[in-house]
């Protein structure tokens, strides 16, 4: 199916010039770089970090494409999925005219991305088990809908949302439709990358920071069709990922069983912390999770997670969250920690709520 993106954009971004160096022109690694104004001792510290590094981060991406069976132009690497996120709104979005679809309870950041671009949301609530309401969410649309972002496996609740339902969006909506799946390596969903070459309007995002234990670097990865990713590549900060990311990452992406390994256990403790949890008489509800954290359903919910906090131990307070009412949101953390928390959990409950 064709599909045209130049409609969609915002357009003074149509023949927006990019940014250029000398080293886009002169693309060989040997030769004496006087273009940049770099300093040729080297760094202050130990290691080398003088140079700019790749704008494009093509041997990363070379690698990348290789696990995520994907082409190294279908990608696009950001500090960060927020920053993805930015730049999307930026591309699309025209503020003050434009608006976005979002289906809380999600993910916060599409809602403070379009409040700083000054784009209008539509919220489309999911259903009580946390699903989508296509019907709904495409009445919603209007000509100057841009794009609906759906976040599955879903940020707090934790279940992955339907696909026939994203697929009915992909098919229905002329926008774009970001498919956020930050929490993909916790599923046994397969990504919606298989999709990349029916759907031309599709974006998916997924990420380092959570499976792969590299939340610190701050990258991120859009998967999309080979236009889409050259409009993120325009408008992008030149150097947007440091050398020392490009490098680290491309050292860790060859410990996939390592990756694995962690998620195994992950999983593994998990199911324990839902067992451990299912057997305390206060807990009302422990939502299905597809990801690396449990949404969980307790009397007083913001009083224990202030209980928590005096104990030390910080969980996610989402309990004023439309459909997550009395909900906190823990993270699985390692046996020892999970222990430590369900202990502090009894403990709180026996002294103060008595139950
Ligand atoms: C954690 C998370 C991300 C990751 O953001 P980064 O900027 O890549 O660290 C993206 N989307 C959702 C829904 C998340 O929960």
């Amino acid at each position: 199916m064709k599909f045209d993106l130049t409609p969609l954009l915002r357009p003074h971004i149509v023949n927006l010039l990019p940014y250029t160096s000398a080293r886009d022109e002169y693309t060989g690694k040997d030769g004496i770089f006087l273009d940049a104004n770099e300093n040729p001792y080297g760094s202050v510290t130990d290691a080398d970090h003088n140079r700019y590094p790749d704008p494009y981060q093509l041997d990363l991406k070379e690698e990348i494409a290789k696990i995520k069976r994907v082409k190294p132009s279908q990608i696009f690497l950001g500090n960060g999925s927020d920053e993805a996120i930015d730049l999307l709104f930026r591309a699309f979005c025209n503020p003050g005219k434009d608006n976005v679809i979002l289906l809380p309870p999600t993910y916060g950041m599409y809602e403070v991305s379009a409040g700083i671009n000054d784009v209008e949301t539509r919220k489309i609530p999911l259903t009580p088990d946390f699903q989508l309401q296509p019907d709904l969410i495409l009445k919603a649309v209007d000509a100057n809908t841009k794009i609906i972002f759906v976040c599955s496996p879903n940020n707090p609740s934790g279940n992955k949302v339907n696909r026939e339902d994203i697929l009915r969006l992909l098919r229905e909506f002329k926008g774009l439709v970001v498919v956020d799946e930050a929490y993909i390596d916790f599923s046994d969903e397969p990504s919606f990358t298989t999709h990349m070459g029916e759907f031309g309007n599709l974006l998916v995002m997924q990420t380092f920071s959570k499976a792969w234990g590299l939340a610190s670097l701050r990258l991120g990865m859009a998967f999309a069709s080979k236009k889409m990713i050259k409009i993120l590549n325009r408008i992008k900060p030149p150097y947007n990922i440091s050398g020392l990311t490009q490098e680290t990452v491309l050292a860790a992406i060859q410990k996939v069983d390592k990756v694995n390994a962690m998620i195994a256990d992950i999983l593994q403790e998990r199911e324990y912390l839902r067992a451990e949890m299912s057997k305390l008489d206060f807990v009302q509800k422990i939502h299905p999770s597809h990801a690396n954290f449990l949404l969980v359903q307790i009397p007083n919910a913001s009083h224990v997670y202030d209980d928590l906090i005096e104990e030390k131990i910080i969980v996610r307070n989402r309990s004023k969250v439309q459909l997550c009412e009395e909900c906190l949101r823990i993270s699985v953390g390692t046996r020892t920690e999970n222990e430590a928390f369900i202990q502090a959990l009894k403990k709180i409950y026996e002294e103060s709520y008595n139950l």
